[in-house]
Order: C-alpha cells, then structure tokens, then sequence
C-alpha cells in the first residue's frame, strides 16, 4: 500500500472512529453514571453522611489507644463518626476521603469545581479540596493523569500526603527494613517518623502497602496537627519539592532560550521532565514563559518565581512583534506512528531531520517558526493545526517521505482548494515555490503540485501545503536521503520556498 493511501485514509478514517469513538464513549459514559450514582447513593448512607454532634466520648468503637488523637480531630470537624453511633476505625480511607479530611484540616477552599484529573468532576463532593490540595502541591495524580478518588491510600502515599501538608522535613534518619532507601515514599516516611509522628509498627516495620484505616489516619494527622503547634498549619512552601533531582539547573546561570506562550487552561508545572514528577505548580493560557533549556519533549520555564517543566506541547512561540511571517514546519508522523519505512529509512526520522534544518535556515533568515514537534512524538492530527494556529502562524508546511512501489521516484507537494479562495490560491504558490526549489536541489523527478484534502492542509484556515521529499522505497531517491547533504539540500530548498512564497505574498 503506498504512502500516498495509507496517510488518506488515516485521514479520511479518523472521522469515522471518532464517531464510533464518541458512540462507545457514550455508552461507557452512561454505565459509568450508572455505577456512580449507585457508589454515590451508598456512599452518602454509609459515609457521607456524618453526625457533627457525634463525640468521640459517645462512639461506641474507639480503642482507647486512639481516643484522644480522635477526638481532636473530631472537635476539629476533620473526621466524623457514622450515624449509627460508630466510627469503624478499621474502615479503609480513600484517596478522596483523605483529601477532604486534608483540606478541613489545612482549611483548603472546598468551593466545588473542576480539576485537573479527568477522574474528578466537578460534582464530586471534595472536587474543591482535591483542587486546591493539588494547587498547593499536597497531592499529584497518578502517573496516567487520574485521581482514582475512590482507591484506598496506602501507608507510603499518607506518609507523602501529611509531610507535604505539613511541610514536616525529617532530620534523623529511622529505618525500617521493608523501606528501601531509593524508594520514592522514603524520604516522606522518614521525615514524619523522625518527626515522631508516625513510629511504624511494634514489629519494627512500616508497612508502606498496607491499607489506612481511619483510626492510623487519625492518629497520623492529630500529631501532625499538635506537631505544628495545634491549629497553626504552615502552608506548604513555594519551592517545597525537595531539590531531589540533581539535574536542576540553577537558577542564577539560566540562559534564556526563548520566550513561549501557554495554551492550556491548567497547565502542570514539574519538578521533572515527566508526567511522574510532582506538581509545582500551574500557567493558564497567555502566560509568557521563559524557556531556559529543553529535555525531549519538556522545557524548563520560569514565570515570575515559578520554575519547573511542562510538556512543550502546550506551549507556542511567542508571536513576533510587528512581523506575521511566521510559518509553521509540521515534521509528519512521530513517536507511536512511523509513518513510512524503507531501505532502512524510517520516515519520521528523516523528515524530523530535515525539518529540524528548515527551522534553522529559516530563523536565520528572520522568519518565525512553529513547530509542531522537535522530537520523537506524535502531536494528533488536528493537534498540529492547533499548535500552528495558537502559535498565530501564518502559512503551515508539513514534511513527508513517499512510499509506493520502488519505481516510483521524485518530489510531490499537495494543498487542497476546493475553490478559488484567497487562502487556497496563497497555497497554491506555497505549494508551488517549495515543489520547484525541492526537486532541482533533490535532482530528483518532478511529480508536480497537486490537490489533496489530507486533513492537516484541509482542516486550518492557514495556507497549507504537505511537501514530500522523495520516495523511500525507491532506491536513488533513498541513497539521497541516507546522506546529510541532500538532507540539507532538501531543508535549504523548503526554507528558499517558503521565503519565495513570503516575497511573492507581501
Ligand atoms: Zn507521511
């Protein structure tokens, strides 16, 4: 199957499943609202639905080890006991529950709303408490973006969430034997123990997977709270994540790379280059970040005294002042998708190459560039119109490599007009400037400017062209594109097109 149809009907495909995507998404959607308003209806009978009035003197389960810690978190309206008289101290505590206690024991703002974890609507009863826990950076979600509200917290995951609550840092160290020193829960177990707030078990170990019962919960946080001189929390520190990782730059030697803009609504800042590093803290939409260095796919940014990494992805370049020349170099396929592969060429590396040229060739010539991605990842389809339009390019190019049987040779370049709009004759000449700059620099077969409705030239209000540099499978134009020198001859030559194009537009 060449390239050619395997990209169209990706194209043309990806309406389809997103209808039968939404399809099943509705249907899950309507069992899981199912299922949440029978979790729901039993949790408001079973736990929700505490007694204020309740003392710890009048419940009837209260070890006696437990009575005083408790009752002051009972005095305290943190935690409540059952309607029934009970207050079940070996009932587990979920992760939704312990924020909620958290956030009535920080005094967090309980407001209702939404969240930065999909799994936490804005309905759900500690929805406000999980946002701010999560502003203040108490509590971070787990590595695949959830929340999971309802899971229990373990031991090490409470250790973590009431030494940050708490800012309590350990000054001895305390071992137990099943707490590895390189675990990520070590240093957080070891401060509340060394802080005396939590001494493991009679048994000398700590159980870091072990289940938290209401009662340890209890216990855990009337310290933490006496600890810090009763009802006088300190708030969690600016630059409290501990400096544990020893890549991180330091603060009076950043260069300034360059400036970016956010374009998410809650954008995370990390401590680390990764969705598994601790929130920091959040950049909404507008936000003008300096972008001190880049590792893969993360930039390290600084905004006002906030520094830490986020995802580029929601990040454009900053729009020139007075200039609109600014094109957007889409590098075709990344990270899941490969897009072609051929005479030991694999298509997203090679236009990633030449792309990552383009964008060199062009900046010196004083022209803006977007790109949709710098490196081995796959931005979707409408992803990468939206990075162009929210980075206010003005033209967008996206590089390909063919494939199609091995006689198949030359240079291509498609845009889509289904009309004689202004933006699609602008494409024409796009598409036609790069085409006859590329195939001579190539020496290769010109196949010509044509029209095509792929999505990424179709679905933008730029003008669009999707220029593909030779055929992988075939094999002069595959020995080309082996070499750097016509890598760059191709990047020189999309670079010369485009400012062609610029020439003629303005
Ligand atoms: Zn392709």
């Amino acid at each position: 199957m060449s390239h050619f149809y395997k990209c169209q009907s990706e194209r043309e495909d990806y309406g389809q499943s997103k209808i039968l995507f939404r399809r099943s998404m509705r249907i899950t959607m309507l069992k899981k609202i199912g299922s949440l308003l029978f979790a729901l209806s039993v949790l408001s009978l079973v736990i929700f639905h505490p007694i204020q009035e309740v003392s710890a003197e009048t419940l009837s389960d209260i070890p006696d080890r437990s009575k005083e810690n408790i009752n002051l978190l009972i005095e305290k309206e943190i935690i409540f006991g059952y309607t029934d008289g009970t207050f079940k101290p070996k009932n587990p505590v979920s992760r939704q529950e312990a924020t909620a206690m958290i956030g009535r024991a920080l005094n967090l703002d309980n407001t209702k709303q939404k969240t930065t974890f999909p799994d936490v609507t804005s309905d759900m009863y500690a929805s406000g408490y999980i946002a701010s826990a999560t502003e203040k950076g108490i509590i971070t979600g787990h590595s695949d973006g959830s929340f999971r509200p309802n899971e229990t917290v373990t031991r090490a995951q409470m250790a973590i969430i009431i030494s940050r609550a708490f800012d309590i840092k350990g000054e001895t160290k305390k071992s137990f034997p099943d707490v590895a020193n390189d675990s990520l829960y070590y240093e957080a177990i070891n401060s509340i123990a060394s802080a005396g707030i939590s001494v493991g078990y009679p048994d000398g170990t700590f159980k870091p997977y072990n289940k938290l019962t209401r009662e340890e919960f209890s216990i855990l946080v009337a310290k933490a709270i006496s600890e810090n001189g009763d009802y006088v929390v300190q708030e969690p520190s600016e630059e409290k994540p501990e400096p544990q990782e020893p890549e991180e730059p330091k603060d009076e030697t950043l260069d300034v790379l360059d400036e970016r803009i956010v374009t998410a609504d809650s954008l995370n800042v990390r401590q680390g280059p990764s969705i598994d590093y601790d929130i920091v803290g959040k950049l909404t939409t507008g936000n003008a970040v300096k972008v001190h260095k880049l590792e893969g796919d993360w930039a390290y940014v600084s905004y006002g005294g906030l520094k830490g990494y986020v995802h580029t992805y929601y990040l454009v370049a900053k729009p020139g002042e007075a200039t609109p020349q600014t094109v957007a170099i889409d590098p075709g396929h990344g990270g899941k998708d490969p897009g072609a592969s051929a005479n030991g060429l694999v298509e997203k590396e090679v236009v990633l190459d030449v792309s990552l040229m383009v964008r060199d060739y062009l900046k010196d010539s004083g022209i803006n560039v977007v790109m949709t991605r710098q490196s081995d990842w796959y931005p979707s389809l409408d992803g990468r119109v939206a990075i162009a339009q929210k980075g206010k390019a003005d033209a967008f190019v996206s590089v390909h490599a063919n494939a199609f049987m091995s006689s198949a040779t030359g240079v291509e370049t498609f845009y889509y007009a289904a009309g004689m709009t202004d933006r699609e004759r602008k494409s024409y000449y796009l598409a036609k400037f790069i085409n006859d700059r590329l195939y001579k620099a190539m020496d290769m077969n010109n196949r010509g400017v044509k029209n095509a409705g792929y999505r990424v030239i179709k679905a933008t209000t730029l003008p669009s062209v999707l220029t593909e540099i030779g055929f992988l499978t075939n094999d002069n134009d595959a020995r080309k594109l082996k070499t750097q020198h016509y890598r760059e001859e191709a990047a020189q030559a999309i670079a010369l097109g485009i400012i062609d194009y610029y020439n003629w537009r303005d």
